[in-house]
């Protein structure tokens, strides 16, 4: 099919202070594909998707989207060029109601109209979040704070959604959901994600493609379906003997 890549990272080096996160990080995401970045503990996906939105400067290397370099460009920035991040841990607003959270989501929209409509899709995705449009965030569940937590990120109607571990803490049920979502807004709109899991065989289910990160390293790539193969990665990620 040709054409350029949404993102690409260029052998990125990125530091917290000594400590040397990401040793030279070459990827990149085409645009319509799920993308899946696995890896243990402290391997350093986190800090990849954080190097990608902007919330991290990488000492060297360059991260391109859009065919434009965004290397050290503000995350406000990236966000209004359609890039949004579900960061670790959700993050919502636990003093504000649902619908205030969603609101806030749009910060980068100007269009009053174009908010509100936003809304009623982000409920129409969920409607779990529209029945409780008025609780507030923080007395959600988990699960329901995740959903509400990507509705946000979708208020700015992102090409490039960075998903950090939306199954941790779910029971299975709620991690069945938000993978079905995924795949929906990949497959109905479009929209192309860079998925971080430590649930290997669910994001190798629903990916295209595959990373694997090891102490900052990609130490293999390829389709989902030849990763979720690999005796390497079956031992170590997906719970193979
Ligand atoms: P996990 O699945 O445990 O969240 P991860 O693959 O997302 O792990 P990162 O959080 O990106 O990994 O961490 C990569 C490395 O950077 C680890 O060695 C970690 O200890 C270190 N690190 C992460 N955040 C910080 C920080 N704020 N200050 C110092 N070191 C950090």
């Amino acid at each position: 099919t040709g054409g350029a890549p949404l993102l690409e990272l260029s052998d990125i080096h990125t530091y917290y202070g000594q400590i040397h996160a990401l040793k030279g990080l070459n990827m990149t995401v085409n645009p319509g594909e799920i993308v899946a970045l696995i890896g243990g503990n402290g391997a350093g996906k986190t800090t990849t998707l954080r190097t990608i939105s902007g919330m991290m400067k990488p000492k060297t290397g360059t991260v391109t989207y859009q065919g434009q370099n965004v290397t050290g460009v503000p995350a406000y920035t990236i966000m209004q060029r359609g890039m949004s991040h579900v960061p670790e841990g959700r993050r919502i607003f636990p003093q504000l109601s649902v619908r205030e959270n969603l609101e806030v989501g749009a910060y980068t929209v100007r269009d009053r109209k174009v908010i509100a409509e936003r809304i009623e899709e982000g409920f129409n995705l969920f409607p779990r979040l529209r029945e409780r449009e008025n609780q507030l965030g923080g007395t959600m569940s988990g699960g329901e704070q995740q959903m509400l937590a990507i509705a946000r990120a979708l208020m700015v109607a992102p090409k490039l959604l960075l998903l950090d571990e939306p199954s941790m803490g779910l029971s299975p049920l709620f991690v069945e959901a938000i993978f079905d979502i995924v795949e929906r807004l990949n497959k109905e709109r479009g929209t192309t994600i860079l998925l971080v899991e430590q649930n290997a065989s669910m994001a190798l289910g629903i990916a295209h493609r595959a990373y694997v990160l090891q102490t900052g390293e990609i130490k293999l790539s390829g389709a989902a379906a030849d990763i979720a193969a690999d005796e390497s990665v079956r031992k170590a990620y997906l719970g193979d003997e």
